[in-house]
């Protein structure tokens, strides 16, 4: 800690997911030391499944220099189509005016471009420390972890995700996050039989179960569910059940949509395919209950602090978002005034995507006559709502050198 202006020196940062290496390369580029400290034994090459990275996102990568080492590993998206289970479509929503589009990225590249440009940057990454404490005195934090072994810097960052460990130790009693309605399944298979969708992703608010896919000119598609379940399936539960089971009951569920599901389905290898569990976010606060960022020296950063729902397609750009400004408002602030300026910044923002999300997803779990609400409504209200106003979403430019007030 520099002990005349009361800024932080050196940093933790616990998790190496997509806020951690952010983070850390936001710090160093602010001239603090930055650690990170990753629970699996090794960087995360085989995690599977494609997202959507949004523009606001890549702006953040943008402001420390890693825009272009994602663009190099993603593609550039045109939009969604909405369509009603009997193929009509509901809506359109490509690319915004003076906007880049969406990319799609595969979730290995991701990681993958984050390590490689971390790494660059000379910033160490610590495999196998999985955090189970921290204490605090007048000198630093010092964390403790599964094997034994502790750290200690002048401020520790929980980027360690939805179920975060260092938001239960700044708060015992922190709420968990809540079940969102839905499960996940998906797969990327091959097929000759689906036409290329021409850089457009489509989603079917089926009958049953929501379905989404995107066919690339090569023939290599991808396809997601997301089933309305009545309580939370963990992927334990789904993998107990098997592959073979699901592909079979997935294909019933999706057999009265005008959707490509079955021809999908047919072409999937059990064995790749993807079970994501049930979709969660972190809840907004209430009267009575509200996720603490942080305390002393320990603050939440990414999925640990606000943790948007798995469809929403913003998770992974609002992790680089509030990374990059948490690294601003230490860099120019000390301790306290900086983490309490950090969170006036991001909470107004990450909570209103929450609940717009919350929106979405709640479409997707409708009941038989929430659905034919729903598909009678959705093209008036996305006809009416003008573009610009989805607009405030995708654009956030952060400038990174602006001092922060
Ligand atoms: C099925 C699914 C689809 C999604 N699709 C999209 C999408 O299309 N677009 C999008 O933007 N977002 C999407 N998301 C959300 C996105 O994945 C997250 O918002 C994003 O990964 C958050 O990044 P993070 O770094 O905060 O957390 P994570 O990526 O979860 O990283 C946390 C890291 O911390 C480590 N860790 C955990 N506990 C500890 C501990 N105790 N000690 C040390 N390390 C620890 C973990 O191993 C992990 O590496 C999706 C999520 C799911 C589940």
């Amino acid at each position: 800690m520099d002990t005349k202006t009361g800024k932080v020196r050196s940093a933790l940062v616990v998790g190496g997911g997509i806020a951690g290496p952010v983070t850390a390369m936001a710090l160093e580029q602010a001239g603090i030391k930055a650690t990170i400290f990753e629970a699996y034994d090794g960087p995360a090459e085989n995690v599977g499944g494609g997202m959507g990275l949004s523009p606001n996102g890549v702006q953040a990568l943008d402001a420390i220099g890693v825009g272009d080492a994602v663009r190099a590993v993603s593609t550039p998206t045109e939009g969604l189509i909405l369509h009603s289970w009997n193929g009509k479509t509901l809506a359109r929503f490509g690319t915004l005016p003076g906007i880049d589009p969406t990319r799609f990225v595969m979730r290995a590249e991701l990681f993958g471009a984050l390590r490689r440009a971390a790494e660059e940057r000379g910033i160490e990454t610590v495999y196998g420390k999985r955090i189970v404490d921290a204490t605090e005195d007048a000198d630093g934090v010092t964390a403790r972890f599964e094997d034994g072994t502790t750290a200690t810097a002048d401020v520790l960052i929980g980027a360690d995700g939805l179920r975060s460990t260092v938001r239960r130790l700044i708060d015992p009693a922190a709420p968990a996050p809540q079940f969102a309605g839905t499960a996940g399944f998906g797969a990327m298979v091959h097929v000759d039989d689906v036409p290329p969708t021409e850089g457009w992703m489509h989603m079917t608010f089926g009958k049953r179960c929501f379905f989404a896919w995107q066919v690339f000119p090569d023939g290599t598609g991808i396809w997601f569910i997301n089933l309305p379940v009545p309580q939370p399936l963990s992927v334990n539960q789904q993998r107990e059940r098997g592959a073979a089971y699901w592909l079979d009951h997935l294909r019933q569920l999706c057999a009265d949509d005008n959707t490509p599901a079955a021809r999908m389905l047919a072409a999937t290898e059990p064995e790749t395919m993807l079970f994501a569990g049930s979709a969660e976010n972190m809840p907004l606060p209430t009267k009575t209950s509200r996720v603490a960022w942080s305390r002393g020296r320990l603050v939440l950063t990414g999925d640990a602090a606000h943790a948007p729902s798995s469809s929403s397609g913003q998770g992974a750009s609002l992790a680089a978002e509030s990374a990059v400004e948490l690294a601003r408002c230490l860099r120019d602030l000390p301790l306290p005034q900086a983490l309490a300026r950090y969170e006036e910044l991001r909470r107004p923002r990450v909570e209103r995507i929450i609940k717009e999300t919350a929106r979405t997803n709640s479409r997707k779990a409708a009941g038989p006559v929430a659905r034919v609400i729903r598909d009678a409504l959705l093209p008036t209200m996305f006809k009416l709502a003008k573009p610009e106003s989805r607009a405030w979403q995708f654009r956030y430019p952060i400038d990174f050198d602006a001092p922060v007030a």
